[in-house]
């Protein structure tokens, strides 16, 4: 352990590598640990004859300009591959009936009034309490609140249990009645203190769309320009083999031998050199600058020796488990016409799936021709204890809640589970402001520096940016 590192980063998931692609480009010297025998955390492509299967992450959002500039960066634009422009809806299953959204839904509001109107998904009095929207006085005072008290005073009860729980929340797998508005969808509080309503900041959205002609206008805009600057662009985008072609892109632009896979972390100390990090099995290295892009969970028990308070509040974010289904049919196995990215379920029913994406409609390319590609989405607040099921009973969870909605016949061609412990941040009320004291007790250690899922970001392009803005502020503590 003679050497001592400029920097080291400490997880290889997209945090740990968008870190480590920024110091590169720096020029800073670095070397990167990962637990696991992979490097992308948890972005998990797996090529199954012909079939693209994402265990983790499907696709990332066009509107975020942080991953589109990296696939730019790393020549990937001839690679990639926008969701499907043509076959956009989504059904909800409720009451026991599949049902499509109405058309113009942009993620929880209405965009289009006669598709809304004619809907069968919201009853009148909960459609009308929607309207209501548009003359609701805006909420005074600054204070965080949850997306169930959001969509409660904005848009009412029924939109809350249609759109909120199983769209919002369902994003993060997580509580509405938890969950912070501000940290996961901050351009609805910006919408409703700029315009005084969802409606009326959508319908400004939309009269300034086709002369700005951008895609910036409302939250899960469904299309617009943008991307290459050749017309318009899907909302969500992958690469031709999935998103693992991300990550193979960002290692093959970083030296081989600054990434070490399956070394994990157990424990480190501080001095006033710098930190001495000692790996499970007995390794250790000693670093100037430490990067640590762990779910805060891992980080509780590496920082407890050394900053309590900072500890107390890492404990405050919680995880959430989770398991995807990916199960491939032939299309004559299928009745249904899978004409759009997938469902939700409504919770409170006797389902366990709380989302199916009907990825080879979703995602061109992701099964081969004559074939089609589900993807289950289990756990997540709904079910904390999804993960004690058997991968058997996971299949059969989801092949049981689809069956009769889906007209499926016969057994499926293959089906694999994957399993994502602990994995998913809950950014709850209050989040930015314990984030705050986070950042500030985080300053009081020199040379140490955290990013990743949970922390200021989630999802794949706020985590890239979060870690190259952090990688910025190692390289500068460096000097
Ligand atoms: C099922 C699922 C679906 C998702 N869908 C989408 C989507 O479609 N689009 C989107 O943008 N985002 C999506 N997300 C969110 C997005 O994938 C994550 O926010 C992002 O990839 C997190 O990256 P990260 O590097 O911060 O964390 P991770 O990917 O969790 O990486 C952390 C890494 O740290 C390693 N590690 C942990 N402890 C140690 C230790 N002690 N020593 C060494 N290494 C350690 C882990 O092994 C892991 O590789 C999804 C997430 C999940 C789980």
């Amino acid at each position: 352990m003679s050497e001592t590192l400029p920097v080291a980063i400490v997880g290889g998931g997209i945090s740990g590598l968008g870190a480590a692609h920024a110091l590169h480009k720096a020029g800073v010297p670095f070397r990167l640990y990962e637990a696991a025998p992979r490097l992308g955390g948890v972005i998990q492509t797996d090529l199954h004859e012909g079939f693209v299967l994402e265990g983790g992450p499907d696709t990332i959002l066009a509107q975020k300009p942080e991953g589109l500039a990296l696939a730019r960066e790393l020549d990937l634009t001839d690679r990639m591959v926008g969701t499907n422009m043509e076959q956009r809806t989504l059904y909800i299953l409720t009451g026991g009936r599949l049902k499509p959204m109405p058309e113009g839904l942009a993620l929880a509001i209405p965009t289009k009034m006669w598709p809304f109107v004619r809907s069968d998904v919201f009853s009148w009095p909960g459609k009308i309490r929607m309207g209501l929207d548009a003359v609701i006085p805006p909420r005074r005072g600054e204070g965080d609140e949850s997306i169930a008290s959001f969509m409660r005073r904005r848009l009412g009860g029924e939109a809350l249990r249609l759109l909120g729980e199983p769209l919002l929340a369902g994003i993060h797998a997580g509580d509405p009645e938890q969950l912070s508005i501000t940290a996961t969808f901050p351009r609805f509080v910006e919408m409703e203190r700029n315009h005084g309503s969802l409606l009326r900041a959508m319908l400004a959205a939309k009269r300034a769309a086709p002369a700005a002609g951008a895609s910036h206008g409302a939250p899960g805009a469904q299309g617009g320009q943008g991307g290459n600057g050749r017309g318009p662009m899907a909302p969500f985008f992958s690469f031709k083999a999935g998103l693992g072609e991300l990550v193979d892109a960002l290692v093959a632009r970083l030296p081989a031998d600054a990434l070490r896979t399956g070394r994990a972390l157990e424990s480190i100390a501080r001095d006033e050199s710098g930190w001495t990090l000692a790996f499970a099995g007995g390794e250790s290295v000693r670093a100037r600058a430490l990067v640590l892009a762990i779910p805060a969970p891992k980080l509780v028990p590496l920082l407890q020796p050394h900053a309590r308070d900072l500890v107390q509040l890492l404990e405050t974010i919680p995880f959430v488990s989770s398991a995807t289904v990916l199960i491939g049919y032939r299309r004559e196995q299928v009745a249904h016409p899978l004409d759009g990215y997938g469902l939700v379920t409504v919770a409170g029913q006797r389902i366990s799936t709380m989302a199916l994406s009907f990825l080879s409609t979703k995602r061109p390319g992701s099964a081969p021709e004559g074939h089609v590609l589900l993807r289950g989405f289990l756990g997540g607040a709904r079910d904390p204890d999804v993960l004690r099921m058997a991968d058997h009973s996971l299949v059969a969870a989801v092949i049981g809640d689809m069956r009769s909605h889906l007209g499926l016949s016969g057994a499926p061609l293959f089906s694999r589970v994957y399993r994502w412990p602990q994995t998913t941040p809950q950014m709850t009320v209050g989040h930015f402001g314990r984030m705050e004291q986070i950042d500030r007790l985080t300053g009081t250690l020199p040379g140490l520096f955290l990013t990743g899922a949970g922390l200021r970001a989630t999802g794949i392009p706020d985590c890239y940016g979060d870690a190259v803005k952090t990688a910025e502020a190692a390289r500068a503590w460096l000097g």
